[in-house]
């Protein structure tokens, strides 16, 4: 057995999930390495509701905008507007500045940061798993022993590929955006005060495209899983329509989106997920980053319980208790990608369901809350019964029940 550096858990991956366990750990008095790669910016939208800010303790100094609408479009262009009204707004984060600043937090509560790409886990006789990473590639790996192992690397990550068995086979939206300079305005109507969401088959087939503003700069991007579908092509197609062709790009990128949740997020010993490398990313919105983070958060309770107790089981209790914070949602918002957005006619009677004021109320709370609100059992019913008569083709339904 050859001695390593020993860590009570190391963190494999710095971005939400990663650095939100790590900051925990280290503040509750556990040796911690945060191992992340570095020189990549994560592709993203880098819309966070204002509840991250609150239950994470994240500055308002870290959004560069602040949306205060989304204004849905059909496939027969028509845009419907749903301000947010006083219960928030849409936070905007630009990833680079985020996640550096989630990471250095985690370091100043005591976490210690290495810049390394994880390649593999070791066993030998002794207990914990030995950690190899290299600083370079093709470099020379160096190890470090574990008691615990949190694997935050993000879609298709390794460290699930390695340990727990069926991570692989986990679907993704693949994700493409264009970051570019943003104009003030444009003759379509550019607002650095709203985001846009296109729901149209023609710019993806299974997902939407959008445009998000960022102060000085604008994410324009799309997701889809059809593979052989030209997510650029689409990109290009709504920078143009949009009068955004010409704005100057200043980065092309994009990355997986996990679709759901995997069945297991533990190798039954000592390696546990967290963020999108377990799958925890909203069906239909691809909403990652809180989730990223309030998992990394249970994930660092379990990592506690199973320290303490040395069982593995503690570590189970992870994904049983994500889901029962937010099993609900996911639920919900899976049957509403798989029924609204397969095909352009239910597309167009989405949208139009979006011009409802009770909706509007209900997805914007539902949004800034994290939960379901049951305060208005009234409004529910009415959104029932006008889904209902949506799914049907009735285009006004006449049942209205007293204000909720
Ligand atoms: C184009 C796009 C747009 C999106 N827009 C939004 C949005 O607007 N709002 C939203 O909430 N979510 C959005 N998401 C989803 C969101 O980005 C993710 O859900 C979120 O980043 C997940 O956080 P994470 O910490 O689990 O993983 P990640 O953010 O992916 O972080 C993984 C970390 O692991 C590191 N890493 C990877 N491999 C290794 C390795 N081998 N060794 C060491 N380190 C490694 C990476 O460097 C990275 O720092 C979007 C995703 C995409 C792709």
């Amino acid at each position: 057995m050859t001695q390593h550096a020993e860590f009570d858990v190391v963190v494999i991956g710095g971005g939400p999930s990663g650095a939100t366990a790590a900051w925990d750990l280290a503040r509750a008095g556990r040796s911690v390495l945060l191992l992340d790669r570095a020189g990549r910016i994560k592709p993203c939208g880098g819309a966070v509701p204002p509840r991250l800010l609150e239950e994470f303790e994240v500055p308002q100094s870290l959004l560069v905008a602040r949306a205060r609408a989304a204004r849905m479009v059909a496939p027969s262009n028509r845009a419907v507007d749903m301000p947010v009204g006083d219960v928030g707004y849409v936070g905007m984060v630009d990833r680079d500045v985020f996640d550096e600043w989630l990471r250095a937090r985690a370091a100043a509560a005591g976490a210690e940061r290495r810049t390394g790409t994880y390649e593999r886990i070791e066993r030998d006789s002794a207990a914990g798993a030995v950690v190899c990473y290299s600083t370079e590639r093709g470099g020379a790996l160096h190890r470090v022993r574990a008691r615990l192992v949190i694997g935050a690397d993000g879609a298709r990550s390794g460290v699930a590929r390695e340990n727990v068995p069926g991570a692989e086979r986990n679907p993704c939206v693949f994700a493409y955006h264009e970051v570019v300079r943003a104009p003030a305005t444009t003759p379509q109507g550019f607002d650095g005060a709203r985001c846009d969401v296109l729901y149209q088959g023609r710019l993806s087939p299974d997902f939407y495209g959008w445009v998000f503003p960022h102060g000085e700069t604008a994410s324009i991007g799309v997701g889809s899983a059809h593979k052989g579908f030209s997510l650029r092509g689409a990109v290009q197609t709504m920078r143009r329509d949009l009068g955004l062709g010409t704005c100057e790009t200043i980065r092309r990128e994009g990355a997986p989106i996990p679709l759901k949740p995997l069945r297991r997020w533990e190798n039954g010993r000592d390696v546990l997920l967290v963020g999108d490398a377990a799958g925890v990313v909203a069906p239909a919105s691809g909403e990652g980053i809180y989730y990223a983070m309030a998992c990394g958060r249970i994930a660092a309770q379990s990592a506690q319980a199973f320290l303490a107790s040395g069982n593995p089981a503690a570590l189970r209790q992870a994904r049983r208790a994500f889901l029962r914070a937010h099993g609900r949602v996911f639920w919900i918002l899976g049957i509403m990608q798989y029924f609204w957005y397969s095909s352009d006619k239910r597309r167009e009677r989405f949208v139009a369901m979006c011009a409802d004021r009770d909706v509007q109320q209900l997805t914007w709370q539902a949004y800034m809350n994290k939960r379901l609100v049951r305060k208005r059992p009234m409004a529910h019913l009415r959104i029932f019964l006008k889904d209902c008569a949506h799914l049907l083709g009735v285009p006004r339904p006449t049942v209205e029940g007293p204000a909720a």
